[in-house]
């Protein structure tokens, strides 16, 4: 059967024919028979370069042959214990080695358990209720961060879903990215209220969008004024943008930190780390509890622990920041010599084309929306029909890997020049 077929057939059995909604695009998504490295093979016989890889967690590729030998060595001794197993500590000891902030860690599931337990925790240390989060911030699929941007920065959230009751995200307050003066106002408002400011330091679920002009000192600066934890999902920058993720990268630190995808090696996983007095209030040392039958699963965390070693071995994010770098400004020179009105937002390996009026740079969700999402999807599929796979929506990221050669990057730029020229008329 070919890709069209089978998704008529998962639309008969799954809800819109997919396990998570970004991977249906229209008319239907291919279908993947395999993945190696750089590439991902489709049923109907086609290969692309891949730039979605996953939505962020393949950093070295697909396949890796190493983390593969390790994940076979692993299942020869189990899969599953629900006892303590010793790698758990050698993958906290390296976390702990890469974010001073962190000195203590669970390890979860998803990232999207990782900021519901992280919230849970703040608001338990603290003993306050409302949160602050980021407009068009995603920490996975929970009620209280589902929050749609309001049209007021900082009124009380209005829930993104269904089936979200309001009382759920009624602690939800939400600020623009990039915008100090927001937060500190919010902060303000409601002091004494907050128990945490939770953002992704890098906003990479609308497109990425870095932080400006200090940004992050920022509200680091505002938060420890305030009294408030800053929570930094580090989901997609932790090991990413350096080992130390943003932190690192940006020279900032935090109260709690959540990571996931990267550091499982492409097998499920979240962390919840943060300052010691802080972690000790998580269950069974404290009051705050948080549990999970596959949390610290041999698999994963063997997957993740070799993936971790390769990254340090092979200085990965320097290669990959670079090749961001590069495709960063060739693709700028590509937009603007076409005349096509549009920007490259991003930093180190995570990049995306902005089709925003006037070529006008995205600091934040609303200028993300702003953008011309159609013109977006048309480019996405001359792109894939070029054999290049970029994420199907303009808001997720593209993502560089430790497997993409310099002959990638050569002709992924080239597949843009063709085609951001074809999008005239
Ligand atoms: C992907 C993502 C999550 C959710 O992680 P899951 O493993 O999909 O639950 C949370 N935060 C950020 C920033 C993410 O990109």
């Amino acid at each position: 059967m070919k890709s069209k077929e089978l998704f008529e057939l998962a639309s008969k059995y799954m809800p819109g024919g997919v396990s998570s909604p970004v991977r249906a695009y229209k008319p239907y998504p291919f279908f993947t028979a395999s993945a190696k490295g750089s590439r991902i093979y489709d049923i109907d016989g086609k290969e692309y370069i891949d730039y979605c890889l996953a939505y962020g967690p393949l950093v070295l590729g697909h396949g890796n042959e190493e983390v593969k030998g390790a994940v076979r060595e692993q299942l020869e001794k189990g899969w599953l214990y629900g006892t303590p197993h010793e790698k758990e500590i050698e993958l906290a000891k390296k976390i702990i080695n890469y974010y001073p902030s962190v000195e203590l860690v669970r390890f979860v599931n998803t990232g999207s358990e990782a900021t519901m337990a992280g919230i849970r925790l703040a608001r338990g240390f603290k003993e306050r209720d409302k949160i602050v989060k980021i407009e068009g911030g995603f920490h996975g699929a929970h009620d209280g961060v589902l929050v749609k941007a309001g049209s007021g920065a900082t009124t009380f959230g209005i829930p993104d879903s269904k089936g979200v009751p309001k009382d759920s995200v009624i602690n939800t307050l939400q600020v623009p990215f990039n915008d100090a003066e927001a937060l500190n106002n919010t902060l303000e408002n409601n002091s004494g209220e907050v128990a945490a400011v939770i953002l992704e330091p890098v906003m990479g679920n609308v497109g990425p969008i870095p932080p400006r002009n200090n940004y992050l000192g920022d509200v680091r600066k505002i938060t420890e004024e305030k009294d408030v934890l800053l929570i930094l999902d580090e989901v997609i920058t932790g090991f990413r943008l350096a080992l130390g993720g943003a932190q690192e990268f940006y020279g900032v630190n935090a109260d709690l930190t959540i990571l996931g995808k990267i550091v499982g090696g492409g097998f499920p996983i979240g962390v919840l780390g943060g300052k010691k007095e802080i972690m000790e209030l998580v269950a069974p040392s404290g009051e705050v509890y948080q549990a999970g039958t596959f949390s610290g699963n041999p698999v994963s965390i063997t997957a993740g622990l070799k993936t971790v070693e390769i990254i340090e071995r092979e200085g990965v994010p320097r290669r990959i920041n670079e090749f961001g770098a590069r495709l960063n400004t060739a693709l700028s020179e590509i937009l603007a010599d076409s005349g096509v009105e549009g920007c490259v937002s991003g930093v180190g390996s995570m990049f995306k084309v902005f089709f925003s009026a006037g070529g006008k740079e995205v600091r934040n969700y609303a200028d993300a929306l702003s953008c011309d999402k159609n013109k977006y999807l048309r480019f996405f599929h001359k792109m894939l029909s070029a054999g290049i796979f970029l994420p199907p929506s303009q808001f997720e990221t593209n993502f560089i890997s430790f497997a993409h050669t310099e002959e990638d990057v050569e002709r992924t730029t080239e597949a843009y020049k063709e085609n951001i020229n074809d999008l005239h008329g």
